[in-house]
């Protein structure tokens, strides 16, 4: 990996685009309107982004039903587009470094998280998928001996994607390569804090191949680009990821325009139950800290609920300090660094006010506390532990979205269940025990889409992503997101 000043000096040339991607160009936002692209290690400005709005949209997804119905991308030979979106996942290798340091600077992230997980986990992803595109066959029905039932899968049409800004570019990846892949035409908004990758992206789909107007992407805000999205009468599906509160807001959207299908990734509170039984408590801690502490605690699988077997907890919570003390807030474009500052000073103000709020109701902070935060130097937190915590307290209840742990007891198996499922969210799990029976049995009853043993958020382009309860419907990745951008469509023959 490049050492700290070949990535400052590569960061100082860089080139960043902030119009909006519309038919195969970039072009400045229809009222004009920009807004501040920021910095959150330097609060320095990096880049005014076209503020996009109703009529960007407008234009937007007109381009990508022209472009939808005249057949040049949605009825290609699935090997040709296969080719183009494998083109185009090596024009993202060519370019990985500049992409590891687009996230970096428009959000915070780890230069080495960016070069270890985001981006080659985002070109793994649109190579996975447009592999497979040419790999999934239809059926026939069994309606008897005088008739042929056909049933096949076919693209929407228009998709209209929301993404958010904690893995700019990997969730962009997850929604867009398997929309594109089934022959969609995609109209993307992403998070107005980390716009800058996804528009790089969209000009790297033109040079691939990808023809105009197949992919568009719009910077703005929720409330205007993002609702407008939402709220299009020839937008097809919209697939979201983001907060459980906009998830549902966008069903109402839906309802409101044309029953657009609706794909909710939304908020996480995931458990980690730690049994006593667990093979080595040194792990299992190393384990439950990286949980909570990579990439900020911004991770909407981030484990912030820690149940702890009463009997082994005082060892454990001494190795979890410990095994924390690896995380330590520093400039994310030093490659040594392992937490860089939250996305912004609202999100900031968010990780202090749920501290405050742990301490009035009881909660012992073991390490880190308050963010001591000096204007103009980064939106720092503090990798936080709190000890003496339950269920019944707020900061146990509701997402915080950064480095704040929780950790409660537990004495039986039933009870750490009880606990574990004891919330709105259902995204991921981890489970630590040594006994095969246990693990299995308390990853049948607990209520999420995903759980880990022994590990945690370990994952692969071959395994589905995604929530149940207020964590969302859809799933990223594998073969079940094509489901989310195909219709089923039923021929029925006489014979
Ligand atoms: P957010 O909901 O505030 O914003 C997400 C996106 O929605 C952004 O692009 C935003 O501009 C847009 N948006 C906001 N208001 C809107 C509106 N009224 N209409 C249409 N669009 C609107 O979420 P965030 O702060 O960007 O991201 C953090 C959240 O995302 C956390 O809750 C986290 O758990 C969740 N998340 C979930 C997953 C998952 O796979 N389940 C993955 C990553 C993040």
């Amino acid at each position: 990996m490049k050492s700290y000043s070949e990535w400052k000096a590569q960061s100082e040339t860089l080139n960043l685009h902030g119009q909006a991607y519309i038919n195969g160009g970039f072009q400045s936002a229809v009222s004009g309107e920009t807004f501040p692209s920021i910095n959150p290690a330097t609060e320095q400005l990096l880049v005014d982004v076209a503020s996009c709005d109703e009529a960007d949209v407008n234009l937007a997804v007109e381009s990508a039903r022209q472009v939808f119905r005249s057949g040049v991308w949605s009825e290609m030979h699935p090997r040709q587009r296969k080719q183009i979106m494998q083109k185009w996942a090596d024009l993202i290798e060519q370019h990985k470094d500049e992409f590891a340091l687009l996230d970096t600077m428009d959000m915070g992230k780890s230069i080495s998280e960016m070069v270890n997980i985001d981006v080659p986990d985002a070109i793994d992803c649109i190579r996975w998928t447009a592999e497979s595109i040419d790999k999934v066959y239809g059926e026939i029905a069994p309606t008897g001996e005088d008739t042929l039932a056909l049933i096949s899968h076919e693209p929407v049409g228009v998709v209209g994607a929301i993404t958010p800004w904690n893995y700019p570019l990997l969730m962009v990846s997850w929604k867009i390569a398997p929309a594109l892949a089934a022959g969609n035409s995609v109209v993307l908004k992403p998070s107005e804090k980390s716009p800058l990758s996804a528009l790089r992206l969209a000009e790297l789909a033109t040079e691939a191949g990808i023809p105009d107007g197949v992919l568009n992407v719009l910077p703005g805000f929720g409330h205007t680009a993002g609702k407008a999205l939402a709220l299009h009468m020839d937008v097809n599906v919209l697939a979201f990821t983001g907060s459980t509160k906009v998830a549902g807001m966008l069903m109402g959207y839906a309802g409101e325009s044309n029953m657009k299908r609706v794909w909710l990734e939304a908020g996480g509170k995931s458990p980690n139950l730690v049994f006593a039984d667990c093979a080595d408590i040194k792990s299992a801690a190393a384990g439950a800290a990286s949980a909570i502490f990579a990439n900020q605690g911004e991770v909407c699988i981030a484990c912030s609920r820690l149940y702890v077997e009463k009997s082994i907890k005082d060892e454990f919570i001494a190795e979890l300090i410990e095994a924390a003390g690896r995380f330590q807030p520093g400039d994310p474009l030093n490659p040594q660094t392992t937490m860089g500052p939250m996305v912004d000073g609202v999100q900031l103000a968010t990780v202090e006010r749920y501290i405050r709020s742990a301490q009035e109701e009881g909660g012992n902070v073991v390490m880190g506390g308050l963010p001591e935060y000096k204007e103009g130097e980064g939106f720092y937190a503090k990798p936080t532990i709190v000890t003496d915590a339950h269920n019944g307290m707020t900061f146990v209840k509701e997402e915080i979205f950064g480095p704040v742990l929780a950790v409660c007891e537990f004495e039986t198996e039933e009870e750490a269940i009880a606990l574990a499922n004891d919330s709105q969210y259902g995204l991921g799990a981890a489970v630590w025990t040594s006994n095969l029976s246990r693990a299995h049995r308390v990853s049948r009853k607990i209520e999420s889409g995903m759980v880990w043993v022994n590990t945690w958020g370990e994952g692969d382009s071959t395994v589905p992503f995604g929530g149940v309860k207020a964590s969302g419907n859809g799933r990223d990745k594998s073969l079940h997101a094509l489901e989310k951008y195909t219709d089923v469509k039923n021929v029925l023959i006489r014979l």
